[in-house]
């Protein structure tokens, strides 16, 4: 396994900011996952995984350790009535949606689109239009740095919930996901539960698998949420703010503060009493509207939950852009966003 120095690291992530790597490898097999692993340790440095780059900022001082991009490709099924799906972390994830519905297999077509890497899905336990990756993963084989072995997670160690495992909260730069199993649904019937698609096939006889995700990436391509050559709008890193979870007292005192009744706004149980209320919602009545501000980084002109890079964006310019509408949400309705991307560090 070659180990690159110096390598330029906005070109590896979507939003295209930041510095260099000290250190860069590429992961082919496990056998250079636990090379590489062994080397940063033998060295005393830090490492760093990296999937597709669609969910990741990078500070413009770069990074000292080393990055490990992990790219095992391969995706595998047995029989067609079999539910499995084995796939390599490094395979785009669009990729598998595009396998999955070739062999008639439901579960992951409304997810259909998203950017990135199969192994970064169960990270953040990737969510679009319905459905969200936990409901379909059976187990994740990582590599332990702890425990320094190769083991399979099953689909509760991962602990899944809304954009959130095991992977990043708790055991936070543990594993490295070499690969996915899914069980997806043979001859299932498409997830139509979210109310744009379910509309968008009103009328119409029952869709396919395929209609479905054409419809999901047609939606998403009109909201700059698809990475398109030449769109300005999807240099991004999808959703910059999570949607904020608050108790119902809160949630109230939002809607009050817009003037409306909670029943006005668009929000949705979380369990235990508390709300989700919608992250874009909160920024357009703040002020921070699609198109909002002027320098390199703005709100994407299609998607008020997109902050982009309109070209030669730093880091810094990012972390301000981000504050600004951090405080101003907070004055305004009293909650503090969380952001999605994570940081290089
Ligand atoms: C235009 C656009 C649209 C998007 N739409 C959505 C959406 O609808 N829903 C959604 O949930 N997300 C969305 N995203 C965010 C992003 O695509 C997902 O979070 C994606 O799964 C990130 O995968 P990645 O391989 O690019 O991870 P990276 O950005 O490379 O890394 C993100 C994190 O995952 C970790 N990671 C990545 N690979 C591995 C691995 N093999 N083992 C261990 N850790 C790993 C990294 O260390 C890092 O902490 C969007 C992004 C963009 C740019």
């Amino acid at each position: 396994m070659e180990i690159q120095e110096h390598v330029p690291l906005a070109p590896y992530t979507t939003f295209g900011v930041g510095g260099p790597a000290r250190w860069f490898a590429h992961a082919n097999t496990e056998a250079d996952v636990a090379e590489a692993v062994a080397w940063a340790e033998a060295r005393d440095l830090p490492l760093f995984v990296l999937g597709g780059g669609s969910n990741l900022l990078v500070p413009d001082s770069g990074y000292t350790g080393v990055v490990l991009q992990v790219d095992l490709r391969g995706m595998a099924k047995d029989q067609p009535s079999f539910p499995q799906f084995w796939v390599g972390a490094g395979e785009p994830w669009d990729n598998l949606v595009d396998f999955a519905i070739s062999t008639n297999c439901a579960g992951i077509e409304c997810l259909a689109g998203i950017p990135g890497s199969t192994g970064g899905t169960p990270v953040q336990n990737v969510g679009a239009y319905g459905q969200e990756v936990a409901q379909t993963i059976q187990q994740v084989r990582v590599y332990d740095r702890e425990r320094h072995e190769f083991r399979w997670l099953s689909h509760a160690d991962c602990r899944f919930r809304y954009r959130e495992s095991l992977f990043n909260t708790t055991a936070r730069g543990r594993y490295i996901v070499t690969s996915v199993e899914f069980s997806l649904t043979p001859g299932g019937k498409p997830t139509l539960t979210y109310a744009e698609l379910r509309e968008r096939f009103a009328g119409k006889p029952e869709p396919t698998l395929g209609e479905v995700a054409a419809a999901v990436r047609e939606i998403r391509q009109s909201k700059g949420m698809l990475l398109v050559d030449g769109d300005p709008d999807c240099r991004s890193a999808g959703s910059f703010f999570k949607n904020p979870v608050v108790s119902l007292e809160q949630a109230q005192g939002v809607a009050a503060a817009a003037g409306l009744r909670l029943e006005q706004m668009r929000h949705w149980p979380a369990g235990d009493g508390s709300m989700k209320l919608p992250a874009a919602w909160l920024l357009e009545h703040a002020g921070f509207v699609k198109g909002y501000g002027e320098g390199q980084v703005r709100i994407s002109s299609k998607h008020t939950l997109a902050l982009t890079n309109r070209g030669g964006a730093h880091y810094v310019d990012v972390l301000a852009f981000q504050q600004e509408i951090v405080a101003g949400v907070e004055r305004k309705f009293g909650v503090r966003l969380e952001r999605e991307p994570v940081t290089l560090e």
